[in-house]
């Protein structure tokens, strides 16, 4: 490699480390924080360990120097070129004092403290991160050249251990602080799941218990109330009725009239259904234009009435057209009737009222009451 090269490798290398250390001091976000009593407190002692005039907790940025905490600067910041601090950090095993900085090599700047005076005396120290680089330093400056006693040097190291102690408690805050508002996040994220999927589940269970044209239960909902024993013995406490409605001639009312109106008259009858019926009652969109009812603890001569009250009512609905329903009721003595053979009692009834020329009520009379 010729020596071109081999600088170019080590100019290389050296940015490299640069922009992992400007990475590092990012990560305690600190930079341009406000001031704290913690920081101020070590400045403070510096000044009185060192018996110094001026003193800070500097942070070498990219292209600054910025003071976290200071006495006798008046600036909060300055360009990373006028930063002694910035000599310091190249060596950041140990602290660096220079007796009189006019007067070495290594630093031609010149520092001032808030009244302009000129600082000549400066010793820093290092402060490291736990990955190995140094982020800025706690120093001391004084106005005249002049050196630090063994016992100020190792009180300058101890209050930049101290430093380094504030910032790793500051970051480690930081990081369960973001910590706590993934695990936040996470368990929003799980919790929408959560709910969607409740949902979607709502969703399912109601398309597979209501009918989605009329509100009504469903078929399916039916024979799964039939397979439970609590809801059977609910039924069968007393004497129940059940009633079949069929909309009479529905077929011509599509043909005629489109199957989307044909819709609207089955929503408007079930409709009927509903607000005649009890809230423990049962309605159920039982075949297409088909409706059965089961009216719990309900005799034939009550069914009878509340079937006459739907069959007035349809009529009576705001259709733009008359439709009629016809009703077949059976009621049920139990335990002497399975539900199946009322219905078939009911249905019977229904083929009566048909016969007999709609939009009628027929009472199966094949049973003594
Ligand atoms: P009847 O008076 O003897 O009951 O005659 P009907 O025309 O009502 O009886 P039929 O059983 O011949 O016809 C029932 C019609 O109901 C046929 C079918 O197209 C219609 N239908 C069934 N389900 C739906 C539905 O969801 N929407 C619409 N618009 N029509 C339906
Ligand atoms: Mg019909
Ligand atoms: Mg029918």
């Amino acid at each position: 490699m010729n020596s071109l090269a081999r600088q170019f490798a080590v100019d290389l290398e050296v940015d490299v480390r640069e922009s992992e250390r400007l990475a590092i001091l990012d990560s305690y976000a600190i930079l341009d924080s406000e001031g704290e009593q913690a920081f101020d407190d070590i400045v403070q002692l510096a000044c009185a360990i060192c018996e110094t005039p001026v003193a800070s907790i500097t942070l070498i940025d990219h292209d600054r120097q910025w003071f976290k905490a200071s006495v006798g600067f008046g600036v909060r910041e300055t360009p990373r070129e006028e930063a002694v601090c910035d000599v310091a950090i190249r060596t950041p095993e140990r602290l660096l004092e220079i007796p009189d900085l006019q007067d070495d090599a290594r630093t031609p700047m010149r520092p001032t403290d808030a009244a302009g005076i000129a600082l000549r005396f400066y010793a820093g120290m290092p402060l490291v991160s736990p990955e190995g680089h140094a982020l800025g330093t706690v120093c001391v400056l004084d106005h005249a050249p002049r050196s630090l006693t063994e016992a100020q040097r190792r009180a300058l190291g101890a209050l930049g251990r101290q430093v380094q102690h504030l910032l790793e408690l500051r970051r480690y805050v930081l990081q369960q602080g973001s910590i706590l508002q993934q695990r936040l996040a996470e368990a929003e994220r799980l919790e929408s799941a959560r709910a969607d999927l409740q949902r979607r589940h709502d969703d399912m269970k109601r398309a597979a218990t209501y009918d989605a044209l009329t509100g009504l239960l469903n078929r399916t909902a039916l024979e799964q109330l039939r397979q439970r024993p609590d809801a059977m013995l609910r039924l069968e406490a007393a004497t129940y009725s059940l009633a079949v409605v069929d909309i009479d001639h529905f077929k011509q009312v599509n043909d005629r009239y489109g199957h989307l109106i044909g819709d609207e008259v089955l929503r408007a009858v079930a409709e009927v259904i509903a607000a005649s019926i009890r809230q423990d009652d049962i309605a159920v969109r039982y075949g297409g234009e088909e409706f059965l009812l089961v009216l719990l603890a309900t005799p034939l001569a009550s069914a009878y009435e509340v079937a006459e009250r739907i069959r007035q009512s349809v009529m009576e609905a705001p259709l733009p057209f008359p439709v009629t329903v016809s009703v077949g009721i059976a009621a049920a003595t139990p335990p002497r009737d399975t539900p199946e053979k009322v219905f078939e009692l009911a249905d019977q009834a229904l083929y009566r009222a048909k016969a007999g020329g709609r939009n009628r009520v027929v009472a199966d009379d094949t049973q003594r009451f």
